[in-house]
């Protein structure tokens, strides 16, 4: 089951996407983890991913396909791979729809967790994340058990800075300029399941799988 799962920062995509890469038995692959990986180990890689993070423009189309391609290509994507926060652009989705027509295992579906504006910056600036641990933290759907200390090892939390206020809605401005014709790409192609993520964490999840269950399973 290959599946591209789109939807605004914010929207709960990787929320969604871990139980359903447990479920489906199918590596849950988040361009946003890869690159922080390699930010973090300062990569030559991650140094250059870092300049574009740091000031909030998207990762070059060739920087991102070189990265993806070379994960799909691992043994773990043979049955099946969650790509989420890839494809970004019109671009990537055609250069990833050619990568995979010849290695013959074309995209199933691509699901939209939609989202309105508003939703997505009360959402994000509510985000926190472990000092130690990298644990992500919601102020207001997925709050820590203590004010402030992570669960799991009791460490402060902090705000990223891709979280703050002023960098969100120049985020959020990138991502719809470049997701309307990539909705519209995989609308043309009726490949894509809009989900409504305004809803509980729990609900969306049983959308998700009332779609996902219809495919057949390695
Ligand atoms: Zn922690």
């Amino acid at each position: 089951m290959n599946i591209v799962l789109l939807g605004a920062p914010g929207s709960g995509k990787g929320t969604q996407a871990q139980p359903l890469s447990v479920r489906y038995k199918t590596p849950h692959i988040s361009t946003g983890d890869i690159f922080r990986e390699e930010m973090d180990q300062m990569t030559p890689l991650g140094m250059k991913v870092q300049e574009y993070v740091n000031s909030g423009r998207l990762v070059p189309d060739a920087l991102v396909l070189e990265v993806m391609t070379q994960r799909l290509n691992q043994p773990d994507c043979e049955k099946g791979f969650l790509l989420d926060g890839f494809p970004r652009t019109v671009a990537q989705a055609e250069a990833l729809d050619d990568y995979l027509r010849s290695a013959k295992r074309p995209l199933d579906k691509v699901l939209y967790l939609s989202l309105s504006e508003k939703e997505v910056i009360r959402r994000l600036s509510s985000r926190r994340q472990c000092v130690r641990c990298g644990k992500v933290y919601n102020l207001m759907t997925q709050p820590p058990q203590i004010a402030d200390h992570c669960d799991v090892d009791s460490a402060g939390l902090f705000q990223r800075d891709d979280d703050r206020p002023e960098t969100i809605e120049k985020r959020l401005r990138v991502f719809n300029d470049l997701t309307e014709p990539l909705i519209a790409y995989y609308h043309g192609l009726d490949m894509l399941e809009t989900i409504p993520a305004d809803k509980p964490v729990s609900e969306v999840a049983q959308i998700v799988i009332k779609i996902l269950d219809t495919f057949p399973r390695t």
